[in-house]
């Protein structure tokens, strides 16, 4: 994908936006966050040329080349960290990173605090129980979202994965983050991806993450 094909993603992203109002979402309330991961800084470049504001990005390295392309190109938008992030990364990210997604143990933050006091960020959830996957325990939730308060961060919400597979399996666990999410008194949810915004729209996602649907397969 080059440059050239802003005219792609603009067509790709309207797709994107009318799943969500088919399954009886506001798109103009939910916000889109493009995920560019394993793709070159081409994609980005494309993906801030087609209007897209938000972009999200999962690997540490990737980071850095994407934000010199993007502003090279004269766009400014907003930067998601997604991924699962080592602490001796954050400093390179800081001053790049407009909401940290993936914050899912105190250390993490604590680090967040140091090197970009009061970012904004989500606390990361792992909705499916697997281990491999990022996220706190359900039960970790919310003594550390009260953590990271007293570190100073803006802890704006929280962010959840679904399960692999059928969408439907994705729903009991978006359910439980929307609660939670009121609950804490946030505002953000994070939740929803190429294969189950449906779902994640009819249990209240105020913030999808899309890359496959914009961009095609990762190679
Ligand atoms: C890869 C990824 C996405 C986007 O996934 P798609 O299925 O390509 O839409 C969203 N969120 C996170 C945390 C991811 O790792």
């Amino acid at each position: 994908m080059s440059a050239l094909d802003a005219a792609l993603v603009v067509e790709r992203a309207a797709a994107v936006r009318a799943r969500l109002e088919a399954a009886g979402g506001d798109a103009a309330a939910i916000t889109l966050v493009a995920v560019t991961k394993g793709f070159g800084p081409e994609v980005a470049v494309a993906a801030a040329a087609a209007g897209l504001d938000d972009l999200g990005e999962n690997y540490a390295q990737e980071v850095l080349p994407k934000v010199a392309a993007v502003a090279e190109a004269g766009q400014a938008p907003r930067w998601h960290f997604l991924g699962n992030l080592q602490r001796n990364k954050v400093r390179h990210l800081a001053p790049h990173i407009a909401l940290w997604q993936s914050v899912d143990r105190d250390a993490l933050g604590a680090e967040i605090a140091k090197r970009a006091p009061g970012a904004a960020v989500l606390v990361q959830v792992n909705l499916s129980g697997e281990e491999h996957k990022g996220g706190c325990a359900r039960d970790d939730a919310a003594p550390l979202v009260e953590a990271l308060v007293a570190r100073g961060l803006d802890v704006r919400g929280l962010m959840g994965v679904g399960p692999a597979g059928d969408p439907e399996a994705a729903r009991p666990g978006f359910r439980w983050l929307r609660a939670e999410v009121e609950r804490l008194g946030l505002t953000v949810c994070s939740m929803g991806m190429s294969a189950d915004l449906e779902v994640a729209v009819q249990e209240g996602t105020t913030m999808v993450r899309v890359g496959t649907g914009l961009f095609g397969p990762r190679r």
